[in-house]
């Protein structure tokens, strides 16, 4: 059960707006997946979705942290998977499991955890648009736990729904 449909923004702020703007349909154990090449917007996507989420310190990505937990209207478990090499690695770090005790968890690189996370997930990949600030978000909702909010989503992000 999945659905699939793309967005669109044309700066760094609207990238922000946009994750502030999906933050209130996350619910305890959600898993959101982000793919994309380096630079395309992960990082600045989490930040929003962490200032909706009422985080108070400012997201960021440190170099030898593969994951950081913040406290908001839910725990936020922030992971960026991009030193990953292999499925043991990904395995040592119990992802569902830190899932299962609550809070929500953002993973950037994401396609190296799927995987190995049996769970539904939400997927954003984002990629490069014609102007240096346009990027496509293509999302993926995956699974009944999403499908079921698709109306809900697809109004919050009407703003940035590509056209045509
Ligand atoms: P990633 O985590 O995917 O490597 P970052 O979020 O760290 O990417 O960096 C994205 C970079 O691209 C930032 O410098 C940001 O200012 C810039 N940028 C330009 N346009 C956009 C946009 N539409 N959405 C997101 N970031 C953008
Ligand atoms: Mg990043």
């Amino acid at each position: 059960m999945t659905v699939v449909f793309t967005l669109r923004t044309s700066s760094v702020g609207q990238t922000r707006s946009l994750a502030v703007a999906l933050a209130p349909v996350l619910r305890d154990g959600d898993l959101v997946l982000l793919t994309g090449d380096l630079g395309a917007g992960k990082t600045a996507f989490v930040q929003g979705l962490g200032r909706g989420l009422l985080v108070a310190d400012r997201i960021t990505s440190p170099t030898f942290t593969i994951m950081q937990h913040y406290e908001g209207r839910l725990p936020v478990h922030h992971v960026d998977a991009y030193r990953l090499d292999s499925p043991d690695e990904v395995f040592e770090l119990a992802l569902p499991e830190v899932l299962d005790e609550g809070g929500v968890m953002i993973v950037e690189w994401g396609e190296r955890v799927r995987g190995g996370v049996d769970r539904e997930y939400l997927e954003l990949a984002f990629t490069f648009g014609d102007d240096d600030d346009e990027r496509e978000i293509e999302v993926q909702l995956v699974g009944r736990t999403w499908v079921e909010r698709n109306p809900t989503i697809r109004t919050v992000l009407s703003p940035w729904t590509r056209e045509g």
